[in-house]
């Protein structure tokens, strides 16, 4: 039984094109291939605002090319330097700090709401999307692992629409279209298995972070490339689903499929599998998203299923790569412990990527924090906010070795 995050208007009550895009995380892998979407068709989207945090110089170039009217950096000093770097006859308002990215998320002037900040900062402006009624493309997983109940609450009350981004829930959510909800039995995640899917056990506590950024099929931002060679990353969208779909955890399976061509299933209690299909290139979902419920012609070599010949699927190695459990374990026990679950990973992914600690200190230190959790059934905004710190705290502590 599927029971959607959002309610889905129909057609005619969606904005109507050129949509007004508001483009969080902009500099980023995701907010990049949208604006390459927007700039191969010219007149379907008008930019009304773009967010980054540190990168000022791409942020100003491509202020440059769109021309906001809002324009949003992290802190004071990114803004003076963006100020200073956009062209002569060009003034945009351009806020600064976390609550400028609540602001832009809630613009009247902007219909669709791009989320793809990395990381839990993502949740305070996806949520004030939600709140404000907003279509929101959600590529930002973390805000539905932190506030799923907070955002799915947000969304029936003032009529917020999600259409997920993160390839595997964009499939199932084209999988599940003009279906019934009810012959939905279970859905199955696909998961390229990430860089060191055949690596032996024993190998794993050496690998490096050069050695783990390199994913063999998508090019994506460092966090989520560490997640997705943890297995982490599709524990988070395990529970990402949970919140997508109505689902409890077992109903969500997951898959290894190498090739990453079959981006996820629903199966059907009649036995059949319905799937969607596509090169590994995010502007595939992304476009689904920015258009829906139309698509757009991309520039994307098309699928040759004969050059391929093979696809691929296995159980994961779940013994091996602990994260997607301890992601099944923390859904299955509270919100509290998806929160938990989340920080530890993000302060362990931030240690790892300096070198820091070992790949398979992210994994320890996650389980450590899950250990110490709390339930908490339907914390409010400032509980969340709170658990993420205590934990972000008590995990740099212990792996510093201070606790
Ligand atoms: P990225 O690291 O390439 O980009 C992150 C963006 O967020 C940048 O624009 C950065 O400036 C901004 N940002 C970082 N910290 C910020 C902060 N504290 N406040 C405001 N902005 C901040 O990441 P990405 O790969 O584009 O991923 C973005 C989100 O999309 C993540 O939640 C990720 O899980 C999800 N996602 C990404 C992919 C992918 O292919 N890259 C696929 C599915 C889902
Ligand atoms: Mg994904």
């Amino acid at each position: 039984m599927i029971d959607y995050i959002s309610p889905l208007p129909k057609a005619q009550d969606l904005p109507s094109f050129p949509r007004r895009l508001c483009v969080l995380g902009a500099t980023g892998s995701i907010g990049e291939s949208a604006l390459a979407v927007a700039a191969d068709h010219p007149g379907q989207f008008e930019i009304t605002a773009l967010a980054g945090a540190r990168n000022v110089t791409r942020l100003a170039e491509q202020a440059a090319r769109f021309r906001p009217r809002y324009l949003a950096v992290l802190d004071e000093g990114g803004a003076k330097e963006l100020k200073g770097m956009l062209p002569a006859g060009y003034s945009p308002e351009i806020l600064h700090g976390p609550g400028a990215y609540v602001t832009l998320a809630a613009l009247p002037e902007a219909q669709v709401v791009l989320s793809a900040i990395v990381g839990a900062a993502g949740l305070p402006p996806t949520l004030a999307a939600a709140q404000s009624g907003k279509v929101i493309a959600l590529a930002n997983k973390e805000s539905l692992v932190l506030a799923g109940h907070l955002i799915r609450r947000a969304c029936r009350e003032s009529g917020a629409v999600v259409l997920p981004v993160d390839s595997e829930h964009n499939a199932l959510f084209q999988s599940l279209a003009g279906h019934s909800g009810d012959d939905v039995d279970h859905l199955i995640l696909t998961a390229s298995g990430g860089p060191f899917r055949e690596w032996p056990a024993a190998d794993l506590a050496s690998a490096t972070a050069a050695q783990a950024l390199k994913h063999p099929n998508w090019s994506m931002g460092a966090k989520i490339s560490i997640d997705s060679a943890t297995l982490m990353n599709k524990g988070l969208e395990v529970i990402e689903a949970c919140w997508l779909y109505g689902l409890p955890q077992e109903r969500v399976k997951v898959l290894v499929h190498p090739q990453s061509i079959v981006h996820s299933l629903a199966a059907y209690r009649d036995g059949s599998l319905l799937a969607q299909m596509g090169q590994p290139d995010m502007r595939i979902a992304i476009a689904y998203c920015l258009c829906y419920p139309s698509r757009l012609p991309l520039k994307i070599a098309p699928l040759d299923l004969a050059a391929l010949g093979t696809l691929t699927f296995r159980e994961p190695r779940a013994d091996d790569f602990p994260c997607l459990n301890l992601a099944r374990q923390a859904v299955a026990e509270s919100p509290g412990h998806c929160v938990a679950l989340n920080a530890a990973n993000e302060v362990a992914v931030e240690y790892f990527l300096k070198d820091r600690i070992g790949f398979t200190d992210i994994a320890r230190a996650v389980s450590w924090a899950l250990d110490r959790q709390q339930g908490l059934d339907d914390p409010d905004f400032m509980t969340i906010m709170e658990v993420d710190q205590a934990t972000r705290s008590a995990v740099a502590a212990y792996l510093t070795g201070t606790t």
